[in-house]
């Protein structure tokens, strides 16, 4: 391994993701000898002479953001990458550097809340047009040439549809859009958007990426570094930039995204299985079990699933709730992506303010709770929904 005398460290050509999680992007100082990037708190740069760098002044950049920058960028195997405050100071400051009034913006109904609001309400109210009526696919159908930017999530919430990113990429491609995935759910470890395609992937980093319900963060990355230079200056003037210590607790999260994701994937997926045989559960949605609707694309396409898992509960939304309210080690609360288990129940968390109709024809129905698999033991995780499930 080459470290620089003062630098960042560049990953092996030959490095598995493992080694890249945990070495690339880590600044390095053989002075000190420290191997841990250190949380660099200065808000000013010596300059006019500046520094090899150029860093001078944080709300444009500083060596702890470009740490985790440089990490993203190699995991997700894009040119540059740049960091956020929040996924959504993220997603927000990607569409504004590319979307002037009058131009088309295509995504989906099912996209998580806070997204569909600020693309169909504030960008929208700046006379971007916004078509927002796809479910899954059905987004193919609504590309044309008129249409500047694609944005999809990689495995939608709370029902996990897996859309076909390859041949949305061949088609936004085909009328020269550029399509943005969040990756979110599936994280680099199951799905990696740009190498299918993707013009850009974002993540909110305060799920997976992070891994430990403690930080907030976004990050976003892509090959095109006139891109990257324009979302970098976005966030130069919204002042979405993250705090170095906020992203010293990604950087950290992210050296175990593999073992905690692989471990999720495992888990996730023997407790899909256990709650289909459940006579208490009515329907179990998880693309990697055969009778989901996204079962041939999730496996064309995903390494594992991911650590998230909806299920009907037999009764009404009542029943789901006492479920909800019945399980010890599973903690209720509405995030997901951590080392906690937690369970939410949609209709009356996460989804609330969807319309009933609307959130009928996403098929988010009253008896639907959503599981977010943490790192505890698998048979806890099991004996509690047992439990929980036999007292209704
Ligand atoms: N994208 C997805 C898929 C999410 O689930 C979330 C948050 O829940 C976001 C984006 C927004 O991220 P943040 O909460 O970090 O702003």
């Amino acid at each position: 391994m080459e470290v620089i005398p003062v630098g960042f460290v560049e990953p092996e050509e030959e490095w598995e993701e493992e080694t890249k999680l945990i070495h690339g992007g880590e600044y390095r100082d053989d002075q000190v000898g420290s191997i841990v990037t250190p949380i660099f708190v200065s808000v000013i740069y010596r300059y006019p002479e500046g520094n090899i760098y150029g860093y001078k002044y944080s709300r444009n950049s500083s060596p702890t953001i470009e740490a985790l920058e440089k990490k993203v960028a190699y995991v997700e195997k894009g040119k540059d990458a740049v960091a956020f405050s929040s996924g959504m100071a993220a997603i927000s400051s990607m569409l504004i550097s590319m979307l002037r009034p009058g131009d088309k913006l295509v995504t989906t109904r099912d996209i998580y809340g806070t997204s569909y609001e600020m693309m169909t309400k504030l960008l929208g109210g700046f006379g971007i047009k916004v078509d927002e009526k796809a479910i899954g696919e059905k987004v193919l159908e609504r590309i044309d040439k008129n249409t500047k930017v694609v944005f999809v999530e990689t495995i939608s919430n709370p029902l996990l549809i897996v859309p076909p990113i390859d041949e949305i990429a061949k088609v936004a491609e085909e009328v020269g859009a550029k399509l943005i995935v969040d990756n979110t759910f599936a994280t680099p470890i199951n799905f990696l958007p740009l190498e299918k395609g993707a013009y850009a992937v974002v993540h909110s980093a305060s799920k997976y990426l992070a891994g430990h319900n403690d930080v907030l963060g976004g990050v976003m990355a892509s090959n095109d570094t006139n891109y990257t230079i324009a979302v970098r200056n976005t966030r130069r003037l919204l002042g979405g930039i993250p705090d170095p210590q906020q992203v010293y607790f990604i950087i950290r999260g992210m050296k175990t995204l593999h073992v905690r994701v692989e471990r999720q994937n495992k888990t996730a997926l023997e407790i899909a299985k256990f709650l289909s045989e459940h006579p208490k559960v009515e329907k179990v949605h998880y693309p990697c079990l055969p009778d989901h609707p996204s079962y041939p694309i999730a496996k064309r396409l995903l390494k594992g699933c991911g650590g998230v898992v909806s299920f009907e509960v037999k009764g009404n939304g009542m029943d789901a709730i006492a479920v909800m309210k019945k399980v010890r080690v599973i903690q209720r609360t509405a995030s997901l992506g951590g080392v906690e288990s937690i369970i939410t129940h949609p209709a009356t968390m996460t989804h609330h303010t969807v319309p009933d109709d609307v959130r009928r024809e996403l098929g988010i129905k009253d008896n639907l709770l959503r599981l977010s698999v943490g790192l505890e033991s698998v048979q806890d995780l099991i004996e509690d929904l047992d439990r929980a499930l036999k007292a209704i």
